[in-house]
């Protein structure tokens, strides 16, 4: 553990955006516990999202559990746990990543496209004793279950699929023709016929319409998901709206306003228990919403180059898309930060400080698209910066999801980044050290090793 002293604090040190603790002072201590690239999380900023989902307004009770794919990092997990979030687990490795953080069953509910059988199967069935929720999201899932859970009469979640999706971009919409997750509206007769042949009830509906989703369809998925209790699920207590909830990076986005989403969904909730008589309580499982705001992608500038007409400047950093790969994947923008050798802000996407020229900002991996100024549809714009010496950091925000679990961290031989949290003491903590060469090889096995 290394403590700043805040005695040492440069006055200059301009606060990073969107505006928590990390500040050009922060990224100058924090190089000198590690060096370029690692991720750098706030973690007083994981604390007050924790805070905001939980004052979420709802008619009868809510549960807000962080989905773990978005960051899986040990220490991370364990300082949401500690804001008392539960835990939604897309896969077994992440329900055991979250165990290994210290978080007992009865927090984690599994929902999984990855159907298990055999040794895998059984371990589920063992959690499931132990208190892990498990969501069914096939009709072959209840089938692989259905034994166990009607002889230890286990209450089940179903995932269903919403009939309707929205997500930041078509490969996030979850709920759309071509998306394949839950169990479809057409499959719910036989399903319920097999469900109550062997004495299986469905206490809790889940549904997640995508990532990023457009606060409007949130609502409008409000509406249908008490349709479908109303009509389908006489046994359901528990609605789980999924995630999805948008995050604003860039300074001209905007992100879903949570108070106004629970406010709505209050009032429908209210009104179903008006009709029906049933208290329903809310589950959410937002990701991007609580960590993406809280992490900086820490880079060193290591050349400078000109582009083929001298038309604008190439930047090359030692962190790209192995290690955010948000551009390249979706077209996202994230908003970067200069910050030169002596932990002066000399440019950030907030503020815009005078005299700037344009670049572009490009990693180390042999793909033209390895670029933070990538455009939707693949094509590159200079960006308007500071301009900065080799040796100078770039910080790219809004990299605390979906970066570090989603990285394709070992393309080109690159090593896993480090990962460094700062506590709300402005002490920084090593997270996850840096990948070594030796782990990036262990598994690999010679011709010879074969042939013995
Ligand atoms: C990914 C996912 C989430 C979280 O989505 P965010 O967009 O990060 O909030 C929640 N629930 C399910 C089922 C998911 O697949």
């Amino acid at each position: 553990m290394y403590s700043e002293n805040t005695n040492n604090f440069d006055n200059t040190s301009e606060i990073l955006y969107p505006p928590g603790t990390i500040t050009s002072a922060t990224i100058k201590e924090a190089v000198k516990i590690c060096s370029t690239p690692f991720y750098l999380y706030d973690g007083s900023m994981i604390e007050k999202k924790c805070r905001e989902l939980k004052r979420m307004p709802n008619a009868f009770g809510l549960t807000v559990r962080f989905a773990i794919k978005a960051n899986p990092s040990k220490s991370v997990l364990q300082l949401i746990d500690r804001q008392g979030l539960m835990f939604e687990a897309g896969s077994l490795n992440e329900v055991k990543r979250a165990q290994n953080a210290g978080i007992p069953l009865k927090k984690i509910l599994l929902t999984s496209q990855d159907t298990v059988y055999g040794e895998d199967l059984d371990e589920v069935k063992i959690m499931m004793t132990s208190g892990l929720n498990y969501t069914i999201c096939s009709f072959n899932q209840l089938k692989n279950i259905a034994d166990f859970a009607s002889v230890n009469n286990t209450q089940l979640s179903i995932r269903i699929h919403p009939g309707m999706g929205s997500g930041e971009s078509a490969t996030r919409n979850t709920g759309d023709l071509y998306a394949s997750f839950g169990v479809q509206k057409s499959e719910l007769p036989e399903v319920f016929s097999y469900a109550k042949k062997n004495g299986i009830k469905f206490t809790r509906l889940h549904v997640h319409i995508g990532s990023g989703s457009d606060p409007d369809k949130w609502k409008e998925n409000v509406d249908k998901t008490l349709e479908t209790v109303e009509k389908h699920f006489p046994d359901v207590t528990i609605v789980d709206l999924g995630g999805g909830f948008k995050v604003a990076r860039m300074p001209d986005e905007k992100s879903a306003d949570i108070i106004d989403l629970g406010n709505y969904t209050k009032q429908k909730f209210t009104d179903f228990y008006f009709k029906t008589g049933r208290q329903l309580s809310l589950e959410i499982e937002p990701g991007t919403f609580v960590v993406a705001n809280s992490g900086f992608l820490v880079t060193s500038v290591i050349d400078i180059k000109p582009n083929q007409n001298n038309s604008f400047t190439f930047y090359v950093l030692n962190g790209g898309m192995e290690s955010n790969p948000r551009p390249l994947m979706y077209g996202s923008s994230h908003p970067f930060y200069i910050v030169d050798k002596n932990g002066k802000l000399i440019w950030s996407d907030y503020s815009k400080i005078k005299n700037s020229s344009k670049g572009v900002l490009v990693g180390r991996c042999c793909e033209t698209g390895d670029s933070q100024c990538l455009n939707p549809d693949g094509t590159i714009d200079p960006r308007p910066m500071a301009t900065p010496e080799i040796g100078d950091y770039v910080v790219i925000g809004g990299t605390g999801a979906y970066c570090s679990s989603m990285a394709p961290f070992n393309y080109n031989s690159y090593l896993q980044a480090a990962e460094l949290m700062k506590l709300n003491d402005n002490s920084i903590l090593l997270i996850r050290k840096q990948q070594t060469f030796d782990q990036l090889t262990a598994n690999e096995l010679s011709i010879e090793d074969n042939s013995r």
